[in-house]
């Protein structure tokens, strides 16, 4: 299972190291083998000891090496920190940031070009929810436009928009049938994010397709997410 931790826009490079010190001192300690990530923010990045199974990775990037970009990071700054694990296509960054599919497709290619692990994410506004499941699928795949879905080093989240941050997780049943229709075309890890919390991460991790969670609210909190790692 991947158990991710998305730290958005909070923790300092202080606060950040005391969690990522602690959830490496819990897989070692617990002979834990799931598949950790945490996406710190830029500022905090830092070369951390390597544990098994744990990756620190980045929520965003400018899909060149180096150049003049003012304001952004590119790859070179990336790779001082080792950093192999990259966050595209985010609720926040599309529909917040205002980032366009053909950026997020140029990012896609761009980090799939340097060898970096892809969490790709996608994800529908409640008013296509509501339009039902078909709806539903039809938006998703407009998001795996241009996208090489054969990428080796390729996981796709599943993040219903209107299920991030609300507390409002999606239904065990919504989360399968989505799940479901994307494995019978995609075969990539498969997973979930939108309010999972220490309270549904169980249950949500028994539905079949599902590989693993993508946590943002509930996981600022190292004990709280170590015992997500523990119930996963
Ligand atoms: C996320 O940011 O990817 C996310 C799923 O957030 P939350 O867990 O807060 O819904």
């Amino acid at each position: 299972m991947m158990i991710a931790s998305n730290f958005k826009t909070n923790y300092t490079r202080a606060t950040a190291e005391v969690f990522i010190k602690t959830v490496q001192a819990f897989l070692v300690q617990t002979h834990n083998e799931q598949e950790v990530r945490i996406f710190a923010p830029f500022t905090a990045l830092n070369r951390f000891d390597e544990v098994k199974n744990l990756k620190v990775g980045v929520q965003n990037f400018y899909p060149v090496q180096n150049g003049s970009f003012t304001g952004e990071i590119g790859f070179e700054q990336l790779e001082e920190f080792g950093i192999e694990s990259v966050l595209i296509g985010h609720s926040e960054r599309r529909h917040i940031l205002k980032e366009s599919h053909a950026l997020i497709a140029q990012k896609y290619d761009f980090a799939k070009a340097r060898d970096a692990e892809i969490i790709y994410c996608v994800g529908e506004p409640a008013e296509v929810r509501m339009q039902g499941i078909d709806a539903v699928m039809s938006y998703l795949w407009e998001q795996f436009e241009g996208i090489d879905v054969h990428y080796e080093k390729l996981i796709i989240a599943y993040e219903p928009v209107w299920a991030i941050g609300t507390g409002l997780s999606a239904h065990l049943d919504d989360i399968k049938e989505v799940l479901e229709r994307l494995r019978e075309k995609l075969s990539k890890p498969l997973l979930y994010g939108g309010s999972v919390k220490v309270e549904n991460i169980e249950s949500i991790l028994h539905v079949k397709a599902c590989d693993g969670v993508l946590v943002g609210t509930a996981s600022w909190n190292e004990e709280a997410f170590c015992e997500m790692i523990r119930i996963a």
